[in-house]
């Protein structure tokens, strides 16, 4: 199907990814999270404060999920392996929150362990997620058909992704100073179909918002994430993730748990101000080597 053919009930299917589902098996999930962390210098099964929940029960929701109980007391990863690109992708992610929040240092106080800045702990969720679109992980990690092909497809995702949450902070601005509410039923159409090439459902104008501009969170943590690459990459190489010292680096980071805004944190790491168009650079960059 072409662009001018999707509507939006097909961009779940599309991104779902179905195609690479041999590649992501479901056993494979967590050993491959458990040698990653491992090459980080971290031993996911030895950490007294992780718990994997792994219990198979009946209604339990096959989406994993980070529960931090206490930080960095007792932080629960719970999953219920799927298997498929979104399932291992969700996996990462909540690994990183888990990592994070587990290797926040309990010195500090509450409020720098469990409020802060979210955009810092979905920057290190992010870190670990993207690790599964790249090429270079993927070709260690998994034995991989085409990784660069699913890299750029990876990519894509994310610039869809990334483009929605820009056109719903903008939305969310013009929301919130509207005198007339229900006049922006059409504004948030034209906003998101700009934006996405997929025209959204008018009837969701009041319910695609986040509270307290979450989506600014995210936004501010896929800039992060990038630019925590970048840096990674060239002080460590392009596999960094492999690197003993690329981890107590991570480490040292995470345990500044959300004391720092993601501002000061990359400034503190690469002297540098937190930068969208780093995004676009990494995309740009996955895109380029198809
Ligand atoms: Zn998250």
């Amino acid at each position: 199907m072409g662009l001018g053919e999707i509507a939006r009930w097909d961009v779940g299917r599309a991104w779902r990814g179905a195609d690479w589902d041999a590649a992501f098996p479901p056993d494979r999930m967590l050993p491959a999270l458990e040698v990653t962390l491992a090459d980080l210098g971290i031993d996911l099964h030895g950490q007294p404060n992780v718990e994997l929940d792994l219990d198979e029960r009946p209604n339990k929701d096959p989406r994993a999920f980070c529960s931090p109980i206490e930080v960095p007391g007792r932080v629960v990863l719970v999953m219920k392996p799927q298997g498929g690109p979104a399932d291992w992708r969700t996996l990462f992610h909540e690994a990183g929150h888990t990592e994070h929040f587990a290797h926040t240092s309990a010195s500090l106080s509450p409020e720098e362990r469990r409020l802060g800045d979210n955009a810092v702990t979905e920057g290190w969720a992010m870190l670990l997620e993207h690790l599964t679109i790249d090429p270079v992980w993927l070709e260690r990690r998994l034995d991989f058909p085409r990784p660069y092909e699913f890299a750029a497809e990876g990519a894509t995702e994310l610039l869809w992704v990334v483009r929605r949450y820009c056109a719903k902070l903008l939305y969310e601005l013009e929301f919130h100073t509207a005198e007339d509410l229900t006049a922006l039923r059409p504004r948030y159409v034209e906003l998101l179909t700009e934006a996405t090439k997929v025209e959204p459902a008018a009837a969701d104008y009041l319910g695609d918002i986040d509270d307290g501009f979450y989506a600014s969170q995210y936004l501010r943590a896929w800039a992060l994430e990038a630019q925590l690459r970048a840096c990674l990459r060239e002080r460590f190489g392009n596999a960094w993730f492999s690197h003993r010292e690329a981890g107590s680096l991570l480490r040292e980071l995470w345990a500044e748990g959300q004391k720092p805004t993601a501002d000061e944190l990359l400034r503190e790491v690469t002297g540098e101000a937190l930068e969208l168009a780093a995004v676009a650079d990494r995309i740009r960059e996955s895109l380029a080597a198809v």
